[in-house]
């Protein structure tokens, strides 16, 4: 299988191989890749899934995606290998709440959210083709909580790679700052920036258009935009859903949206044959999705603080994938759309487009005060705690109209544990914390203090990046 930029389109002489799209993330024509060919599978396809360990499934849903870069045999051993530390046999487990009503739980890796059961595999894949290229980079990230304890645990003691987190210094909570800075390894390194988040991500961005600084140290980043990302998401749509009955059952998800990559995901499952019976997006105030499904234009407005903080979030990067998708794949115009989208802060969509969108997608937004009632009510209904961002797409799912024969999967991206203070104020009870969180507090912090101030963390990046050593 080989990759097309979405601002270039279908000529297949600049398709590129997997290892390539894995390394570079965004082309460089400012498109998203995409497959060239979705392959299509037979309702017989999934239904051979049925019982089958979630590392088995992960590996066959997976393996055409990476056009022969890893060897069948070897990339089944690391799927295990990065699956096996996750604390649920399932990996990725349903609890039902209701009737026709599903958790799929996506917090039983390492950081407690749903983003490691995509890092914690792009990590080693990475870390592979760099070896086998006898290459290393330096990955470089901004981040105001989640993200950034992800990537690290998913690029911890890798021989190819350096990692540098930056985050603004007093602004993450002591329970993420922790997850950053009290991991062992010599190639991590936590960087509390005197600043604010967007200060963090000004020194990223300009540490990244430094040509000289970003070629001497191979900067790279492991951000959500990243193909292989999406590619491992699809794998636990696919579980999911073959668990609770596909393809003879169309199954509906919910899922908590931010850049649009975790739905879009199961878009795309949908498009490799699953059958699904509905796609709701569940976003929190921070709506330019929702506004785009109600009334046809994408338009940016201001990130607005919420309760559930991964999904404050104007811009949804991933979006360009599926609007590539509604102008028939044509580069040129998503190219001028997303042209004229920085520009203006408004998408150019024609009626027709927002038509076939709204085919594929609902869309609901849910406020601080339903989520907080959606964690009560669900808590004292069923005795389970959920974060604010599950509460947020359980509330959109109890809104959407769909098949009430297909069964209802909201996506649980959170262990509610990661936000304690939202759970005692809705629920009155602490969340039971796991082994892996209650070491967190004891365990000594290793990071630096750096001022605002582009000339110093690229000094310090420079002194402390292995890159230049032999591999
Ligand atoms: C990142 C994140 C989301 C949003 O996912 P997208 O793929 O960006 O739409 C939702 N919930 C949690 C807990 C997250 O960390």
């Amino acid at each position: 299988m080989r990759y097309i930029s979405t601002r270039h389109g279908r000529a297949a002489a600049t398709a590129r191989a997997f290892d390539e799209i894995l390394l570079t993330g965004l082309a460089p024509d400012g498109g998203l890749y995409v497959p060239q060919r979705l392959p299509c599978r037979a309702a017989s396809w999934f239904k051979a899934l049925q019982g089958l360990p979630y590392a088995e499934i992960a590996t066959r849903v997976t393996q055409p995606f990476l056009g022969g870069a890893v060897p069948a045999t070897e990339w089944r051993r690391m799927i295990e290998a990065a699956y096996r530390p996750f604390t649920h046999p399932a990996v990725a487990p349903l609890r039902q709440l209701d009737a026709g009503l599903w958790l799929l739980e996506l917090f039983h890796g390492p950081t407690l959210a749903f983003k490691d059961y995509a890092l914690q595999l792009v990590g080693p894949l990475f870390d592979r083709v760099l070896r086998k290229r006898r290459r290393r980079i330096t990955i470089i990230g901004a981040t105001s909580g989640d993200t950034g304890s992800a990537a690290i645990e998913a690029c911890r003691d890798r021989e190819a790679i350096d990692i540098f987190m930056l985050y603004p210094a007093g602004r993450v909570s002591e329970v993420q700052r922790r997850q950053m800075t009290t991991v062992p390894a010599r190639n991590v390194h936590a960087v509390a920036v005197e600043g604010t988040f967007d200060d963090c991500q000004d020194l990223v961005k300009a540490m990244f258009a430094d040509a000289a600084f970003r070629d001497e140290l191979g900067l790279s980043a492991v951000n959500s935009i990243n193909w292989a990302r999406i590619m491992a998401q699809i794998v636990y749509y696919v579980a999911a859903a073959v668990a609770l009955g596909a393809p003879a059952r169309k199954v509906a998800f919910a899922v908590p949206t931010g850049n649009f990559g975790n739905v879009y995901a199961a878009h795309i499952a949908r498009r490799l044959g699953l059958p699904i019976a509905g796609l709701a997006i569940a976003t929190n105030r921070n709506d330019i999705l929702t506004r785009f499904f109600a009334r046809g234009t994408m338009s940016l407005g201001a990130v607005e603080p919420t309760i559930s903080p991964s999904m404050d979030i104007q811009v949804s990067s991933n979006f360009e994938r599926l609007f590539f998708e509604l102008v028939g794949e044509s580069g040129p115009k998503t190219k001028a759309a997303f042209r004229h989208f920085r520009a203006t802060g408004t998408l150019p969509t024609t009626r027709q487009q927002w038509q076939v969108a709204r085919a594929l997608f609902q869309a609901e937004r849910v406020d601080d005060d339903e989520t907080r009632a959606t964690m009560a009510e669900t808590y004292r209904a069923t005795g389970t705690l959920i974060d604010p961002h599950t509460a947020v797409a359980l509330a959109a799912a109890r809104r959407v109209k769909h098949d009430r024969a297909a069964p209802m999967v909201v996506v649980a991206t959170a262990h509610p544990a990661k936000f304690p203070e939202a759970v005692m104020a809705t629920c009155g009870v602490q969340p039971e914390i796991p082994p892996r969180l209650a070491n967190l507090m004891a365990l000594p912090e290793r990071r630096v203090n750096l001022p605002n101030d582009l000339g110093a963390v690229q000094r310090y990046v420079r002194d402390h990046a292995r890159l230049g050593a032999a591999v």
